[in-house]
């Protein structure tokens, strides 16, 4: 009686989703939460969520929907994949909600590109999901009208209802035969986590010290916000070292060049316990090797 349901369940992971059981007649997952997990099973050595026990094993599979006409799940971050959720204004209870076709046709038509043509199902009520893949090593976030009012965004920690699942309000069909094509670049540009740098230019605090001990302070300060993933350390540290003789000439207070490169190192997007241990060490290695100002 529920043939369909594991047709559906071996076809969405034959096209490598990975799939689990949702309630039957239901978009919960039908997998037990961590608060009532009797540790035992697959649980034995922790609890598994429904993200961790998706599979695309059809052996697995079969002997999961042989105990109930479960709907069926795909966990969208381990099948790669990225679906795009077009709501529709009845489904949000108010007709003044624009519908999620029309804002996403208007944001692809703002970005010069047609709505792209990918795998498509439309949902029980009346909306539609868009698949695509995900580029690889690139984690991808859920959103909820944050592209465009009424789309949401399904990838790492999220699931769709699959095509030939069926709740009250209807049923979840495939609307065409297509594989999921790539995620468009531009609509990665806009999906892509906003990085954690702060953005702006570099404010420094105010700094009283000689001429060139202050342009030094400013170029080197410049120089570690400015430095990339992997070397922001490295940078701070030899930074606040340069600087570290004009402390020891008394051309600059110590606590000034402490403010200024903190400032740096936290716009670099390091952190304040980083950037106080980096500094602290750089200028006391520099006050203790520092050279007399007639010598450098
Ligand atoms: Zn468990």
């Amino acid at each position: 009686m529920s043939e369909h349901l594991l047709i559906a369940a071996l076809e969405a992971a034959e096209r490598g989703s990975h799939v689990f059981p949702l309630r039957p007649g239901t978009k919960r997952p039908a997998l037990h939460g961590e608060k009532t997990c009797a540790r035992t099973g697959p649980c034995a050595g922790g609890h598994l969520k429904w993200e961790q026990r998706a599979t695309t094993d059809p052996d697995r599979i079969r002997a999961a929907w042989s105990r109930a006409p479960f709907n069926v799940g795909i966990a969208t971050g381990p099948s790669g994949l990225l679906v795009v959720d077009l709501d529709t204004p009845e489904h949000k209870g108010s007709s003044d909600a624009p519908c999620g076709a029309a804002t996403f046709a208007a944001l692809c038509e703002r970005a010069g590109h047609a709505v792209p043509d990918t795998y498509r199902v439309r949902t029980a009520s009346g909306g539609t999901h868009l698949y695509f893949t995900a580029p690889a090593g690139v984690e991808l976030p859920n959103t909820a009208g944050t592209v465009a009012e009424s789309v949401d965004t399904r990838a790492a920690g999220g699931y769709v209802v699959a095509a030939g699942s069926a709740v009250p309000a209807g049923r979840y069909e495939a609307l065409n035969a297509a594989v999921a094509a790539p995620l468009p670049g531009w609509l990665l540009a806009i999906l892509r986590p906003a990085p954690t740098r702060s953005a702006g230019p570099l404010r420094l605090p105010t700094v009283d010290g000689s001429r060139a001990a202050v342009v030094a302070l400013e170029a080197e300060c410049a120089t570690v916000a400015a430095a990339p993933e992997g070397l922001r350390n490295t940078t701070l540290n030899r930074s606040a070292f340069k600087v570290g003789r004009f402390v020891a000439w008394g051309d600059l207070p110590r606590h000034m060049a402490e403010e200024a490169f903190q400032a740096a190192g936290e716009a670099a997007g390091l952190t304040a316990a980083e950037c106080r241990t980096t500094i602290r060490s750089a200028l006391d290695s520099s006050l203790r090797t520092v050279r007399p100002r007639e010598a450098a």
